[in-house]
């Protein structure tokens, strides 16, 4: 069990849950424990060892389950929010989260299935062609299961600027639509989620939003580094691996590894690979077709960055877009 952090007004149990991806090393989740009460900052993964681990925290903490007030989420993803619904079976507590992160929990149908949408349209246009049928699979699958699956108990919408016990509410999306930081009154301390993992890159990953419109994952995703570096806080507890404590200097690399990215991709398009399908293929080579959602992803969110900063301009040709240098 990791050691509880004490701070002035609270005190951290961290959670570490040994990582189920081969590219993650752990899953992290936080027990907050203040005189007034205590909440979760996040919900590990749905396995009995992790709900185990939660247990033993609380223990520790001097609680058990009847003692926790509520669930705070940095953001929907599934490694995040695993636990909820055991949890809830226990005691129905409120869980605050963005409100991008609502349907997305809710399992919302007519979000859902504007999603598929928006996904297959995009991988046309983009020039993948009929690729993605695994993830449209796994998509309906997700609609189909909707009703049992979806999280029921009230959902409190927070945003920038909200205080919710005793910490302030930064959005931090580019990761995710509905990626939060919580920091503590302070400033010292702060739980960052995956905006930002020591020894991991993060990937900005499109996804729409609530409206269905793209959002600019990677110009969201440099601006929330650059206010967490802003921050000047002592310390980031993140939802995967060590904390972070040299915050400057790590993201600093990764917007420079983000600038490198952008430039083999001027090259490419200044070359005449100009389909982000096609792009994708010269980047990722074989991952292009393990990988196909993720890697396409992460091409159109830099392709997006690119021409936003006014580098690169696109055309449709026979429905599917083309770039070029500006
Ligand atoms: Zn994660």
């Amino acid at each position: 069990m990791a050691e509880a952090i004490r701070q002035q007004t609270y005190t951290i149990y961290p959670i570490i849950q040994p990582g189920i991806y081969p590219t993650l090393k752990t899953i992290n989740f936080y027990l907050i424990k203040r005189p007034e009460g205590i909440v979760l900052i996040d919900a590990g993964v749905d396995s009995d060892d992790c709900m185990e681990r939660l247990e033993d925290t609380l223990k520790q903490a001097g609680a058990d389950l009847g003692d926790l007030e509520a669930i705070l989420l940095t953001h929907h993803h599934e490694d995040h929010v695993g636990l909820v619904p055991r949890i809830l079976e226990n005691r129905d507590i409120p869980v605050y989260a963005h409100r991008e992160a609502v349907p997305r929990l809710r399992l919302d149908r007519e979000f859902l299935e504007m999603r598929l949408a928006f996904f297959k349209q995009l991988y046309i246009e983009m020039g993948g062609g009929g690729r993605g049928a695994g993830r449209f699979a796994k998509m309906e699958q997700t609609i189909r299961d909707a009703a049992q699956n979806a999280i029921r108990t009230e959902i409190i919408e927070i945003g920038e600027g909200d205080r919710v016990f005793g910490f302030e509410v930064m959005e931090t999306p580019g990761h995710s639509p509905d990626c939060i930081t919580f920091l503590d009154t302070d400033g010292r301390t702060a739980f960052t989620g995956d905006v930002l993992i020591e020894g991991s890159s993060v990937n900005a990953i499109i996804d729409p939003a609530m409206n269905g419109s793209r959002l600019p994952s990677v110009s969201q995703q440099r601006r929330s580094l650059e206010r967490l570096a802003g921050l000047g806080a002592d310390v980031l507890y993140t939802g995967h691996h060590e904390p972070v404590r040299n915050t400057d200097e790590l993201v600093r690399d990764r917007l420079s590894r983000m600038d490198r990215k952008c430039e083999k991709l001027l090259g490419l398009i200044g070359s005449g690979v100009t389909v982000p399908a096609r792009i994708t293929e010269a980047y990722y080579k074989d991952l292009y077709r393990t990988q196909f959602p993720l890697v396409m992803s992460e091409i159109i969110g830099h392709i997006d960055y690119l021409e936003e900063q006014g580098k690169i301009t696109k055309t449709m040709e026979d429905g599917v877009w083309n770039y070029h240098l500006s």
